[in-house]
């Protein structure tokens, strides 16, 4: 099933064409919570980059603080040792999804009801939220975000549901779609994850011993915790003084759909996901690249930085040399946009540089993740033409994406997709390569430590296993919000 459309920005940064939807952390009893949520989600930056926030509890009520921006520009040391006390949180980075970007969608999202506070935090994309919505607000509810996960909240604050003996397993079987999420309580934290398991959510311990969560194990690394196992789809683990304890609000999907796009790009190297390491996962895919797409050449160059773990294993497969010819300038921003195809290609020589000693006269295979909408990589050819690269061979570690993402990854709308309806030479030529070959999609999930039948492939495949609520949900939604603010 494909798509329409979804409205986007005129940006055209590669980062912009791929956009995760966040970041979780969460740790329950520690003296330092705020720190320690603050270490979490700073560890989790790659997942969200334009917002970030922290709710603590005190055991009575809740404390918050969130803002545009990075980690660290939202966070002081101030902040988080006088307005988040405490010895318990949850933390959120965020990537706004289009016309979304303000300070009022930041998360975790802090509210009163009946029951008292509540602050949540959502890695993911409700598919039915539009429904949910236009639901409660028939009925008269107010709605203060254009964000999916409000509709959570609500569905918590219901009547019906707050008088159950056990309201969150209730209000969880109402969401369709991808959610690993996180809802902090005076008296208990608790993580919960849709039953395909889209989105990863791992549970740790820290060197005292308290219980932490997190999106990535990359974030139990920073703050020197150890992985104790992952949420399981379906299930909800409550955290509190007593410790952890595991309940279902449904049983895992006999076919699962765990995004492998984490593992091509989004994941941090240094992460386990789904049970995989994210580089060595990486590598694999670019060993299988070179056993589909060999040619000959003088040296394998990664596109940095998400291209480096395949690049290497293309390189170890195939014996050509791996050389870094490319240098990311890491301190130039994520967040300009540019109006014409000539400053994107300046952009792109500032963020990049190349070693023209390495590139001049060599016939090149240049190892990427993945390409969106191809402007950005024909931007990266050119300069890598303009540095004397005599032949240039691009091999990308996973297939043509022709689908648009439904499940919490921001990418291009389906026509803006370079490859939705053109041949991989149409590509070729857009990008002005020499050659273009992509991973197989059975190649790309043979590099997968999980059986075929629970990973997602949706944009790359169309075959998506959670059906969208109406074929205009998402778009409808997102233009619905932008005229009230
Ligand atoms: S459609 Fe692609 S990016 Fe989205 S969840 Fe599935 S594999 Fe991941």
């Amino acid at each position: 099933m494909v798509h329409p459309l979804r409205v986007i920005t005129s940006d055209t940064h590669d980062e912009y064409e791929k956009k995760e939807k966040c970041g979780l952390f969460g740790v329950w009893g520690a003296a330092d919570a705020a720190t320690l949520c603050f270490q979490g989600i700073f560890a989790q930056q790659h997942r969200g980059q334009e917002s970030a926030g922290i709710a603590t509890t005190d055991g009575v009520t809740l404390h918050g603080h969130a803002g545009m921006g990075l980690v660290s520009q939202v966070f002081s040391s101030r902040i988080l040792k006088e307005d988040l006390p405490g010895r318990s949180g949850i933390g959120h980075v965020r990537y706004s999804t289009t016309g979304s970007s303000k300070l009022c969608n930041a998360q975790p999202l802090l509210r009163e009801y009946s029951m008292g506070p509540v602050a949540v935090a959502h890695n993911g994309n409700l598919v039915n939220a539009q429904l949910l919505r236009r639901e409660y607000e028939g009925h008269g509810h107010i709605f203060q975000t254009t964000t999916d996960t409000e509709i959570i909240v609500h569905l918590l604050a219901k009547p019906t549901h707050v008088e159950k003996h056990d309201p969150l397993p209730h209000v969880l079987r109402h969401l369709q779609g991808a959610f690993s999420l996180l809802f902090l309580f005076p008296n208990r934290l608790e993580a919960a994850r849709d039953p395909h398991g889209f989105r990863p959510l791992s549970i740790g311990k820290t060197r005292d011993g308290h219980w932490c969560v997190a999106s990535e194990t990359c974030a139990l690394d920073a703050i020197g915790a150890t992985y104790v196992r992952d949420v399981e789809p379906g299930e909800i683990v409550r955290i509190d003084d007593s410790g952890l304890t595991s309940r279902r609000f449904a049983d895992a999907e006999e076919e699962g759909a765990r995004c492998v796009f984490e593992h091509v790009y989004f994941a941090n190297p240094a992460s386990n996901v789904f049970g995989q390491n994210v580089h060595l996962a990486r590598e694999a895919m670019g060993r299988q690249l070179a056993r589909e797409s060999m040619v000959e050449a003088d040296c394998v160059i990664p596109m940095p930085d998400s291209g480096r773990s395949a690049a290497l294993g293309f390189a170890k497969e195939s014996g050509l040399p791996f050389e870094e010819g490319i240098v990311p300038n890491r301190f130039v921003g994520r967040t300009f946009i540019l109006p014409d195809q000539g400053a994107r290609d300046r952009a792109v020589a500032m963020k990049l540089n190349i070693i023209t000693e390495l590139v001049r006269g060599k016939r090149l295979i240049v190892v990427d993740d993945s390409v969106v909408r191809g402007t950005t990589t024909r931007s990266k050819m050119r300069a890598l033409r303009a540095a004397g690269a005599r032949e240039i061979h691009l091999r990308v570690s996973c297939p043509p994406i022709r689908h648009p993402c439904f499940y919490g990854i921001d990418f291009a709308t389906a026509q803006q997709l370079i490859a939705h309806n053109r041949t991989v030479e149409e590509i070729a030529q857009f990008i002005e390569v020499d050659t273009l070959a992509y991973l197989s999609l059975d190649g790309m999930l043979s590099c997968m430590d999980l059986p075929d039948k629970d990973c997602c492939t949706a944009c790359w495949s169309g075959q998506y296993k959670v059906p969208i609520d109406s074929p205009t949900s998402k778009s409808a939604f997102e233009r619905e919000q932008l005229k009230m603010f």
